[in-house]
């Protein structure tokens, strides 16, 4: 018959470390939570390799007596709550009393802590579980806890974890969550001896957002505030056209609580649906206060996730307060004569989205920008395939995106947006190969500035870029002026695309070592952004696209592996009419 047994504590922490620990940013949230729990007013936050080997929380809250200090490291050990109705009133991040003993389980512990008014501090130190010693310490009021050697004892989680650079990109974007929740507490954020944040107390989320994003983000924002039934909705969104490429830069908070909530993403994004382009994303800092009880923060162990109890009603004031903004923004800024005259009165609402909507300047010769001296741009456009597609015959294009064609065998549609990806991407691989990158000097450099993580990304890769038809030069804290730029960009992107490619390196593309791959990277992202429709779509463009196609290496698929047309033989055409 098979023992049942209680599990030892240690072995009980270790498994709840499992959960609620599963990487060294969640050590920063739960001892950065702990900290504003406490009602701290300045929080410093240290690490280094990404955090396994060492990260330090410290803050100047009222801080711990010897004893509550060795209870708050039992499990279960909360001063938030006492019973489970409590719950449904929370008004702290914490609440399980399972962060501490977790984290001391799976790493080496120290903390130090002194109560206001007592003589000195007290010191605890707990390795992989085992209680080492606690002794006094001289300290000022306050906490402090350094945690290191993080999931030594626990190879099977070390494993899990991605390299420095990414687990250190957590780290920021946690401690980020948390400046952005409390704008009232003061923060700074060091990595590896490097300071990425340093903001003071903040009287309001928009002082906040321009201290850790920089000034150029927080100008692209609108304050919003709204309030019905029992929601509040308070915070900042993109204006038109100010969308990014990533999520990143959504960021929704419930009861201040960062969170991760389908129902508040499916919402913003809906809302810009007419105000972004497709593929990008809103940039929102969003804070939706509810009775506590009409969520639940209880689903999911690191408490990120949330579900409301009325969903839909949750989504419908949130895109209302949205759009609405959105909208009297609309009706601010647009002049009469264009209000009218633009596709059912949809006219771009300010001078951000009129450029990113604004057509394509011309049809772009597709010829390589090859220096004069080099040959007639004409004559470096390979020639059409022989023979082989000359029987496509041009019939029309149908929704400004696909170009159909009559051939011998039956019917082409052609998504004009991927063949020109697929032509943008070769030509821009060759010229990248031969090291000959056409660059246009801008009349006006475009300043950029970014937050010091990002800065960090770019200046990184700054001499890659630079090699590559940019000129950027860093000056400043944080800011990069974009002296020239390659010769497909337009130069008004220029501040969007490194954005983008910012947000690229982020994501951990462009970073290879091998140059080859950097710039295969490079290529597809430029690719995509240098083709902007619509631009003019007659027979004689639609021949000159499909020539151009079909010398590619690849024509058949866009850079991203998605098909340049389909074929309708027929054979299938008659199937389809059950001939
Ligand atoms: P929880 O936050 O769920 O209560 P924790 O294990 O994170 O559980 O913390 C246990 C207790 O330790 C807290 O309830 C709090 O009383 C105390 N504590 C933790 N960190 C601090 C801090 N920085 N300052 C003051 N008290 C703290
Ligand atoms: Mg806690």
């Amino acid at each position: 018959m098979p023992t049942i047994r209680i599990l030892p504590d240690r072995v009980a922490n270790q498994i709840a470390a499992g959960e609620v620990i599963e990487r060294p940013a969640a050590v920063v949230k739960e001892l950065v939570e702990n900290s504003l729990d406490a009602g701290a007013t300045r929080i410093e936050v240290e690490f280094r390799s990404g955090g396994s080997a060492y990260i330090r929380v410290e803050d100047n809250g009222p801080g711990l007596t010897r004893d509550d200090a060795l209870l708050a490291l039992e499990r279960h050990a909360t001063s938030k709550i006492a019973e489970a109705a409590d719950l449904d009133r929370l008004a702290t991040f914490g609440f399980r009393g399972e962060a501490l003993p977790s984290i001391a389980s799976v790493s080496r512990f120290e903390l130090q802590t002194r109560p206001a008014g007592a003589e000195g501090g007290t010191e605890i130190l707990v390795n992989g579980g085992k209680f080492v010693h606690v002794r006094d310490c001289g300290r000022p009021v306050g906490t402090r806890i350094v945690v290191s050697h993080l999931f030594n004892s626990v190879p099977a989680r070390r494993k899990f974890l991605k390299s420095d650079a990414t687990e250190s990109a957590h780290i920021i974007h946690c401690v980020r969550l948390y400046a952005l929740a409390c704008p009232q507490a003061a923060f700074n954020l060091v990595e590896d001896g490097r300071v990425i944040f340093r903001s003071p107390e903040c009287a309001t989320t928009a002082e906040r957002v321009a201290e850790i994003f920089g000034r150029q983000t927080a100008e692209s924002l609108l304050a919003i505030e709204a309030a019905e039934a029992g929601l509040r909705l308070t915070g900042l969104v993109g204006r038109p056209g100010a969308g990014r490429a990533t999520r990143h830069e959504m960021i929704t908070f419930v009861n201040r609580r960062p969170v991760d909530s389908r129902t508040l993403s499916y919402a913003l994004i809906e809302s810009y649906h007419e105000a972004l382009p497709k593929g990008r994303y809103p940039l929102a800092f969003l804070f939706l206060e509810i009775d506590p009880a009409a969520v639940d923060v209880n689903v999911h162990p690191a408490k990120r996730e949330v579900r409301f109890r009325a969903e839909a009603q949750v989504r419908a004031f949130v895109m209302r307060v949205v759009l609405s903004r959105l909208r009297a923004l609309g009706a601010e800024t647009v002049p009469a004569a264009v209000a009218t005259g633009g596709p059912a009165g949809a006219a771009p609402a300010d001078p951000v989205e009129s450029r990113i909507a604004a057509p394509f300047p011309a049809y772009r010769p597709l010829s390589p920008p090859v220096p004069a001296a080099e040959a007639d741009p004409r004559a470096a456009v390979p020639a059409p395939a022989p023979g082989l597609r000359t029987s496509w015959r041009f019939v029309g294009v149908v929704r400004g995106t696909y170009a159909v064609f009559d051939t011998a065998a039956g019917l082409v549609l052609l998504d004009r947006r991927a063949a020109r990806e697929r032509i943008w991407y070769e030509r821009l691989r060759a010229q990248f190969a031969t090291g000959r990158v056409g660059s246009q000097r801008l009349l006006l450099p475009v300043p950029v500035e970014l937050d010091a993580i990002m800065t960090a990304l770019l200046t990184d890769r700054l001499e890659f870029l630079n090699g590559h038809g940019f000129e950027i030069a860093g000056f400043g804290r944080n800011f990069f002026r974009v002296e020239a730029v390659p010769e497909w960009m337009e130069p008004s992107d220029a501040e969007a695309f490194l954005r983008d490619l910012v947000g690229a390196l982020r994501e951990g593309l462009l970073g290879a070592r091998d140059l080859d791959l950097a710039r295969d990277e490079l290529a597809r992202l430029a690719a995509a952004r240098a083709v902007r429709m619509p631009d003019a779509a007659g027979e004689t463009e639609m021949n000159f696209l499909v020539n151009q196609l079909f010398s590619c290496r690849q024509p058949l698929t866009s850079p991203a592996g998605k098909p340049t047309f389909i074929e309708l033989s027929h054979g299938e055409i008659d199937r389809r009419f059950q001939k």
